[in-house]
This record gives structure tokens, C-alpha cells and sequence, in this order.
């Protein structure tokens, strides 16, 4: 008896909170919105967007946006034809994260071509967020993901024109940078030679999630995570008020739990832009030296599908899908003109 009137009672609750729903969503329909870093976003976008178009959740939408770059042979900075660490072992870092706070990541993951995948495996097959090195790969294989010598003929040969130099020098992707490059390089696909893939969707029943993958900064030294596989650092999602994600030099971004910040400065009632310029100055204002030469880029989408991007350098670029934009390239503001 007991038993039935709490059953009932249940159900009168259960019946009573989904009637809220419903009337929470049919009060504000959501128009949904993909953006993601630099100008390899676009495809990302486009892959992002036919599973929201087609109803899905933003996080499978993010992960099969981050799939794009991963698989795409022309991208020496994400997933398979990565640029190696120093010693030519190519090892990618991601994480994904949704609307309810779960996440999950890997660092230091070798011979796996998507690394996205395996962090979303992490979310949903482990108590655990983030796995590393060879516990990742063992993961990652014991989940069925095919082992794969992932250093392309184009990854090695310019790995073996930089042993020529050798320059180790932590600046990513601004004008004057030379890490990550191959001077007078003439390879394809070079002038994709930077950077993460961060994609942040909005989908049609206002979820948010956000996906972030790299092989890092190349020529990295071995076992050298970024921020791009920390929940924080590259990656932030609130699903009460909105995602960032970054690219750029990982240890400023780390320092500063950058795409956390990012999330709470909009929680403090700041928009997506001013957010990420605030986030931007507070490293600029820490190391005024270092930031001369350094790069980090901020994008952010909050809950309402605004967006905003700032970086430190000029240079930085965005793509953004939505109902009305079909795949722009937006160019970031920044702190250096
Ligand atoms: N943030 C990445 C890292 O530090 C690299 C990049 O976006 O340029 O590994």
C-alpha cells in the first residue's frame, strides 16, 4: 500500500515537472548555433550542424564536428597527420563536455586517430575525466578504437627539416611565430599549421556542449600536455550559462583556468565578447613580456546563443553556423592590432 502511494506520489511529481518543461521550452524556442576556432571550423560546423538540423544533442554534434579536423590529412595540428613531439611520437590531446557537467578527456594519447571519440568514451564508460598516456591507449584499444602508426610521410618529413633547426620556442600561431613551423616551408597543407580545433554547440533544445582536440604544440617535448584535454583550460560548459574554449600557447590558458574564467565572467553578467577580452587581459596584465610573443585566443557561445571571440595577437579567426549565417569566417579582435 505504502509502496502504490509513493508511487503515485511520484508519478504526480514526475507528471507535474515535465508539464514545467514543456512549458519552459514552448515559452523560448531556441535557435541553434555552432562556432568553432580558426578557418578548419567551417567543416567542422557543417558536420556539427546536420546532426543538430536533424534533432541530435549538441554533444553529438560537437564530437562529430571535432571528427572533421581529426580526419583530415591536410591538418598538421589535430589528430591523425598531427606534427610529432620532439622525438616524433605524435600524441593528441581532447576532451568533450555537455550541458549536465560530464566530461572526459585524454592527454598524451598515441596511435589513435580520434581522440575525441576516446575522450567521449571516457565520459560515458569511466567514473573517470581524464586518462593519459599508456593507460588512454589501453582504454582506448580495450574500447575497440584501431591502433595506427599515426606520422605521415609529410608529419615526418617536416619533423626531420625542424631536427635541422631545432628552434624550441613557445609561441604558437601569432605573425612572428616559429614554433609549430617549418621555416620557408612549401608543404600542403601548411598554411593550416596551427591549431586546436575548440567547437561549442547550441542545439535546437537549447543543450550546449563543447569539444576540444590537438596534437599540441609541435615538436612539443615529449609527454608535454597543453590546456586542451583540461576541463577549465581549454574547455568549459555551463549549461545555465555558457561554453568557452581556447587555442593558442596551452600553459598561459592552463595558468589561468582560461575557459573557466571565461564561463564565469558571463555567470557575473558579462557578454560572450567581453568576457573572452577580460579573460585575454588578465593574461597580458600577468606576463606583459611574454604576451608580446605569445598567442591565446578565446571563443565563447553563451545559453542564448551569443557569441564572442578575442585573442591576443591579430590572426585569429572563427567559424560560425547558424539559421541565418551559413559557414562565416569571422575574425577575432584583439589585443595587438
Ligand atoms: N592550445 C594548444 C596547446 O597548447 C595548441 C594550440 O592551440 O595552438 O596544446
Amino acid at each position: 500500500m505504502t509502496d502504490r502511494r509513493d508511487f503515485v506520489k511520484a508519478s504526480l511529481v514526475a507528471s507535474a515537472l515535465s508539464g514545467l518543461a514543456g512549458t519552459a521550452k514552448a515559452a523560448s524556442p531556441v535557435k541553434p548555433v555552432v562556432v568553432s576556432t580558426w578557418d578548419f571550423g567551417v567543416a567542422a560546423n557543417q558536420a556539427a550542424w546536420s546532426v543538430i538540423q536533424g534533432g541530435g544533442h549538441a554533444l553529438d554534434a560537437v564530437e562529430a564536428g571535432a571528427r572533421v579536423p581529426e580526419a583530415d590529412m591536410k591538418n598538421h595540428s589535430v589528430g591523425r597527420a598531427g606534427y610529432p613531439d620532439r622525438d616524433g611520437h605524435v600524441s593528441l590531446d581532447a576532451c568533450i563536455m555537455d550541458e549536465q557537467w560530464r566530461c572526459g578527456g585524454v592527454a598524451a594519447l598515441e596511435h589513435i586517430a580520434h581522440p575525441i571519440s576516446v575522450a567521449r568514451r571516457v565520459l560515458e564508460k569511466t567514473p573517470h575525466v581524464l586518462l593519459v598516456g599508456d593507460g588512454a591507449l589501453q582504454f582506448a584499444i580495450e574500447q575497440g578504437f584501431p591502433k595506427e602508426e599515426l606520422l605521415t610521410p609529410e608529419s615526418e618529413a617536416a619533423w626531420r627539416e625542424w631536427l635541422k633547426v631545432q628552434n624550441y620556442q613557445p609561441v604558437a600561431n601569432s605573425e612572428m611565430s616559429t614554433y609549430g613551423h617549418v621555416p620557408n616551408s612549401k608543404m600542403p597543407g601548411d598554411e593550416h599549421n596551427h591549431d586546436t580545433l575548440g567547437i561549442l554547440a547550441l542545439d535546437g533544445q537549447g543543450r550546449l556542449s563543447g569539444a576540444c582536440t590537438t596534437s599540441g604544440m609541435a615538436w612539443k617535448l615529449r609527454g608535454r600536455v597543453g590546456d586542451s584535454p583540461i576541463i577549465g583550460a581549454g574547455l568549459y560548459v555551463d549549461g545555465e550559462i555558457g561554453a568557452a574554449t581556447s587555442t593558442g600557447v596551452g600553459e598561459e590558458v592552463i595558468r589561468n583556468a582560461g575557459s573557466f574564467l571565461v564561463v564565469e565572467l558571463m555567470r557575473q553578467g558579462r557578454s560572450p565578447q567581453k568576457a573572452c577580452e577580460e579573460a585575454v587581459m588578465r593574461i597580458v596584465r600577468r606576463r606583459p613580456e611574454a604576451a608580446k610573443t605569445l598567442q591565446v585566443g578565446f571563443l565563447a557561445l553563451n545559453t542564448k546563443g551569443q557569441v564572442g571571440a578575442f585573442a591576443i595577437q591579430k590572426g585569429f579567426v572563427y567559424a560560425q553556423r547558424d539559421a541565418k549565417a551559413t559557414d562565416t569566417v569571422v575574425p577575432a579582435k584583439s589585443f595587438f592590432a
